[in-house]
């Protein structure tokens, strides 16, 4: 390139063939390629006096935001004399990119000050990343200049309505779009998808002809985040047979989808398609699947990640330490805790805090728990939430405390939610204390706090105290109130598929095997002495019923359905969408013995791993 008139090679600044018009002056300020060749030619140009020209200061401004130094440029648009509208936009323009929205929005107020007028490419600059009452400002402006019908201003317009949620004028403005543009459809999709309304944002993607990876993404991640993982994993592998190339959002989202379901098999898989795609390891992927790993029963895989992971940060620890403390494995918990806090580089966050606190509650840890709840405000600084003070009831209450755990509720500096009440009418009933539960539930109903959750949990406690009559009262007022308990679901992967079972499941094609498997199982636990735990059944059934209910609950079939359907020896992992109860953790203790099988169950909750006869729960959970 012997245009450029400098050398390269020297440290002395020599323009050989001085540019003579501010042109010339300008086109070698576009061709520029270092940060120094631009600051060369700016006081080159402050040398011949071509300073003050408008499309010299106006190219020169623009390369410095080229080259992230949004200072010069900005220095320079000062020192500008009337600056035109293309030197305004273009500075809006960098400062939107550099997510400097209101001070975009403060400079174009300015330009309407000085009686400059804006075209489309301004419109389009102030609008990007603008909040909604801005753009709604800016919107009045668009229509008074005449730009409305402009494509370009419109999509703009439609990406400001649906990221400030406000999705039905949004949808009218792209309703009204002659063409849409990828980029407006991308806007809309994500609006929809953003805000769970996964149904409009489905129907337009599929009318899409060119989707672009940003639109797969949104797509998948809007399933994956509002519940609907199977669905996503659905879309993602749609999205494989379409040879559309999955990036490193794609891959978070599709990793969090497997954790959720508890499907390891898919998740390792999706492991394997990023090393075999040369896709590089980084913070993100890594807690990702540090995450996918833990969730699916696999702490022996997130540990692996974990401790091969570069420049980790604070999520990838606390993604580790909630995966402790999942599975109840306290003191690597703790471990890892205090290893985090011995960084010099990164502190612990509110996040950090509930994982180590819910490993605490898992084993009953009180005073360490109690210790480190103290120190969050005090050596952290980070203020407790509702979630800290959930922890700890559900630790003191676990551990019998109960009067302290009622105290703390009472007395938190933030207002009780129907999750926090939940857990200490829980441990009033795992510890039988029928009176405080009474009191609870009276001091809810004449707060008016008490729902559908309040009355389930005071009925279980009345039948775990066989209290048949409480439990009758209970039903009646549930009855009344029109409230159903949420039906318990298990499911199992087995070869890359998923098996959902309900209790007294009869609709999988494998009905009649499973049901078999489980008389086969009965007879096992009866030759072991087993007493079906009929306490935790409602009492209207008679005595054989109740114990016909509870060899169908959803974990049972699921159990059953692995037992028939892996080779033994294979471990089987379930996820339950509950709590376990207490009889079907029995049978599994006494499964694992009998079958020599490891059998993992997420449920609600956290992790059990049984092991030849025991769980890993230590029967704390
Ligand atoms: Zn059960
Ligand atoms: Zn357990």
């Amino acid at each position: 390139m012997s245009s450029i008139p400098f050398s390269s090679a020297t440290t002395t600044t020599t323009i050989h063939h001085p540019p003579h018009s501010p042109e010339s002056l300008a086109s070698l300020i576009t061709t520029s390629k270092t940060l120094k060749q631009l600051t060369q030619i700016h006081a080159f140009s402050i040398r011949h006096n071509f300073n003050n020209h408008p499309s010299v200061n106006f190219k020169l401004q623009r390369s410095y935001s080229f080259f992230n130094r949004l200072d010069l440029s900005f220095n320079l648009f000062n020192r500008t004399r009337k600056p035109n509208v293309y030197f305004y936009t273009s500075m809006i323009h960098s400062l939107a990119v550099n997510n400097l929205h209101s001070e975009g929005m403060e400079l174009y107020i300015q330009m309407m000050y000085a009686t400059v007028e804006p075209n489309e490419f301004t419109f389009s600059a102030v609008l990007k990343g603008s909040e909604l009452k801005h753009g709604k400002l800016i919107h009045t402006h668009v229509i008074k200049y005449g730009f409305e019908g402009n494509m370009h201003v419109r999509t703009a317009l439609v990406d400001v309505y649906s990221r400030g949620s406000d999705l039905v004028n949004a949808r009218k403005l792209f309703d009204k779009m002659p063409e849409r543009s990828l980029v407006s459809l991308t806007s809309m999709i994500t609006g929809y998808a953003n805000h769970g309304e996964i149904v409009q944002a489905r129907a337009l993607f599929d009318g899409m002809v060119d989707r672009d990876v940003v639109c797969w993404n949104v797509m998948i991640g809007g399933y994956v985040k509002f519940g609907k993982p199977n669905d996503g994993l659905t879309l993602f592998r749609e999205m494989l047979r379409m040879k559309m190339k999955p990036n490193e959002v794609t891959l978070v989202s599709v990793l969090s989808a497997c954790g959720q379901l508890g499907v390891l098999e898919s998740g390792k898989w999706v492991h394997s398609y990023m090393e075999n795609n040369g896709m590089k390891m980084n913070v993100h992927l890594g807690t990702a699947l540090i995450d996918m790993y833990s969730k699916c029963g696999s702490l022996e895989d997130a540990r692996v990640i974990f401790d091969k992971l570069e420049n980790k940060d604070v999520v990838a620890y606390n993604s580790m330490i909630s995966g402790y403390a999942m599975h109840g494995f306290c003191q690597e918990a703790l471990l890892l805790f205090s290893n985090l806090c011995s960084r010099m580089h990164i502190r612990p966050t509110d996040i950090s805090f509930i994982g180590i606190l819910s490993a605490c509650a898992h084993s009953g840890l009180v005073s360490i728990g109690k210790g480190i709840f103290l120190s969050m405000k005090r050596e952290y600084r980070v203020e407790p939430t509702i979630e800290h003070y959930g922890c700890m009831v559900n630790l003191l209450g676990r551990a019998g405390y109960l009067e302290q755990a009622y105290g703390l509720v009472k007395n938190m500096k933030v207002n009780p939610d129907p999750v926090i009440w939940g857990t200490l009418l829980d441990s009033c009933t795992l510890h039988k204390n029928v009176l405080l539960a009474e009191e609870i539930v009276k001091f809810l109903v004449d707060h008016n706090l008490a729902n559908s959750g309040t009355y389930i949990l005071l009925s279980n406690l009345y039948a775990a105290t066989s209290n048949w009559d409480g439990v009758a009262q209970m039903r009646t007022m549930m009855k009344d109130h029109g409230v159903y308990k949420e039906p318990g679901c298990s499911s199992i992967e087995v070869h890359n598929k998923m098996h959902e079972f309900v209790a007294g499941d009869m609709k999988h094609p494998n009905s009649k095997e499973i049901y078999k498997m489980l008389e086969e199982v009965n007879g096992w636990l009866k030759a072991h002495g087993y007493r079906p735990q009929t306490d935790i059944v409602l009492h209207d059934f008679g005595a054989r019923e109740r114990a016909r209910s509870l060899e169908v609950h959803s974990e049972k079939l699921a159990i059953a359905f692995g037992l028939i359907s892996t080779k033994p020896g294979t471990s089987i992992k379930i996820v339950k969408n509950l709590r376990v109860c207490l009889d079907c953790h029995e049978v599994t203790k006494l499964i694992s013995m009998i079958t020599k099988r490891r059998i993992i169950v997420r449920d609600r909750n956290r992790f059990h791993h049984f092991v030849d006869g025991s769980c890993s729960c230590g029967d704390y959970w």
